[in-house]
């Protein structure tokens, strides 16, 4: 008899196993595959199947035609609807944000676009925090609208009062179909309160429709927040930052309950925005060392901001591990929040001309934007990042001449730190 494990087992007895436990093994069967420990990569774009009838039975299952039978899966047809690569991934990424489906995308901005483009529709109102991510904001604010799509921003810092206060409005109330979130928000890891957003959601929701709420768990996901457990309805990711890990990829993933991945999956398919096996394949690869990686990027980012807010030629720290106790941001974080995560952005004595000169002193710290990589990154977001935002709107979400934003990588803090003195001292 055989006593191989179920792929898609999470416990060992009765003892429900760690994510990092199932990141080398979950969702592979390897007998499926000449006994190969790891799965190779289906460099396919189509399948073949075995009979007429097959094929018939797959497309009524992919295509909603007929209910599927107990236990009946959708089958393999083609790269664009599934790819064993990407179907191993989906089921490991759902592990970490505890969640019924994922559906992964050739970047964070398909996921993105995917996702909203399924649930919304001309007339609706997209209430979403500011800042968001540069591609984010464009889409919500110049794309959207072309299709009847009105977006609303809600200033991060401005709280929850905020978005209560942009929906005492019956024209913004009465359309809104979607809560858009960034937390922390990029660059002043701003937080939002995902589950104040989900009491506002289910608020505005009624019989016939119901109010989502999205967030882009980018910053801290999946291992330190787990915005599914907060009451959002939908978690979206760059996986080109830290699930990637290694800035050798673009990559992007949506995760959910079955009913709202199933009606993202089927958008994706149509528009064809769906992450290729290659990319599949090295996600997976990526996922065995998440937690390895991400852990040693949150301790070494304690000594750098420690470091930062200590030294005379900088102004001020923007670090979750910094946040004064007995404020609300603080509390809000010991409810959302599991660690500080590795994004730090600090102001520097002075303005634009300091903030370059220390960028330009860097050695081991390379200057380039993205984040969550390896490696540790260093960027000036007035004039990169952020450079497309309303001057105005720059200043009020805090963004200054004078902030540089780290990412902090599995360096040695201590190489990190050296470098950092040197180039504060070049200012
Ligand atoms: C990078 C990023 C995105 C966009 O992801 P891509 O993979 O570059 O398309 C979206 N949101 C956040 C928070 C990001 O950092």
């Amino acid at each position: 008899m055989s006593t191989k494990r179920d792929s898609h087992s999470r416990t060992i007895g009765n003892r429900m196993m760690h994510p990092e436990s199932l990141m080398m093994g979950y969702g592979y069967r390897p007998e499926l595959s000449e006994g190969a420990i790891k799965p190779p990569l289906f460099l396919t774009s189509t399948f073949v199947f075995k009979t007429a009838e097959e094929g018939k039975a797959f497309f009524e299952l992919a295509y909603g035609l007929r209910k599927g039978a107990p236990g009946e899966e959708i089958g393999l047809i083609y790269s664009r609807l599934n790819n064993p690569d990407l179907e191993i991934l989906e089921d490991r990424l759902t592990v970490w944000d505890n969640a019924e489906a994922a559906a992964v995308f050739e970047s964070g901005m398909a996921a993105i676009s995917t996702t909203l483009l399924t649930f919304l529709k001309p007339g609706d109102v997209v209430l979403f925090s500011e800042p968001v991510y540069g591609g984010t904001d464009y889409l919500l604010k110049h794309i959207l609208p072309r299709f009847g799509i009105r977006p609303v921003g809600v200033l991060a810092h401005g709280g929850t009062a905020a978005f209560e206060q942009a929906v005492l409005d019956r024209s913004i109330r009465d359309h809104v179909a979607m809560l858009y979130v960034e937390t922390p928000a990029n660059p002043t890891n701003a937080l939002v309160d995902i589950a104040a957003c989900a009491g506002l959601a289910q608020r505005l929701s009624h019989a016939g429709k119901r109010v989502l709420l999205a967030v882009d768990n980018t910053f801290l996901g999946p291992l330190w927040q787990h915005p599914l457990q907060h009451g959002a309805d939908i978690v979206l990711y760059s996986a080109t930052k830290y699930i990637g890990g290694h800035s050798d990829l673009i990559a992007g993933v949506a995760l959910g309950a079955k009913n709202l991945v199933a009606q993202i999956k089927s958008f994706r398919t149509i528009l064809g925005t769906m992450a290729s096996p290659m990319t599949g394949w090295m996600l997976m690869r990526s996922l065995e060392t998440l937690k390895l990686r991400m852990t040693s990027q949150m301790k070494n980012a304690r000594y750098v901001a420690d470091f930062l807010a200590d030294h005379p030629k900088v102004e001020r720290v923007y670090y979750l591990g910094h946040l004064p106790p007995d404020t609300a941001e603080h509390a809000l974080y010991r409810r959302q929040c599991l660690a500080p995560g590795s994004m730090i952005s600090f102001e520097l004595v002075g303005g634009e001309e300091e903030a370059f000169r220390f960028l330009n002193a860097l050695q081991l710290f390379h200057l380039a934007v993205s984040l969550g990589g390896t490696e540790s990154l260093a960027e000036h977001p007035a004039t990169m990042t952020h450079s497309d935002v309303d001057p105005e709107e720059r200043i009020e979400m805090g963004i200054t001449e004078k902030m540089v934003r780290l990412s902090i990588g599995v360096e040695h803090p201590e190489d990190l730190i050296a470098d950092l003195e040197q180039a504060l001292a070049a200012v």
